[in-house]
């Protein structure tokens, strides 16, 4: 059993506006390439991570990967996809917040002098495979 390390995808703003299509045929390109680094002959597992902002519908996403991905060694694999909330560092308290989506001030000092620190990315956290 092959285990790799994680791999960034590009950018994660840009991904905002596009359909999920586009990223699993990048993740399906990064999948396969990988597979071929590694000499794999079967890829088992497929484990991404979403920032809540780049808005991913995890049953959109996981048919237009199996659908890239028909035909090649990664056909059967597992996807795993994790959501990870929007997490802000408040420039004003310093404090480090989990929160729902449009609201972006300090829930402790109601600062809107805010940083994202968590959830615009957009990652393959490991590939499996034999
Ligand atoms: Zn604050």
């Amino acid at each position: 059993m092959k285990f790799l390390q994680e791999h960034s995808f590009h950018g994660s703003v840009k991904y905002l506006t596009m359909h999920e299509i586009k990223i699993a045929e990048d993740l399906a390109v990064i999948v396969l390439e990988a597979a071929r680094n590694e000499n794999l002959s079967e890829v088992t597992k497929v484990n991404v991570s979403f920032g809540q902002m780049v808005q991913i519908v995890p049953e959109i996403f996981e048919f237009a990967f199996r659908e890239t991905v028909r035909n090649t060694i990664a056909e059967d694999c597992e996807l795993i996809i994790e959501i990870l909330k929007v997490k802000i560092k408040c420039s004003g308290c310093g404090g480090e917040f989990n929160i729902d989506k449009n609201n972006f001030i300090c829930i402790e000092c109601g600062s809107a002098e805010i940083e994202i620190i968590q959830g615009k990315e957009l990652f393959v956290k490991s590939i499996e495979g034999e």
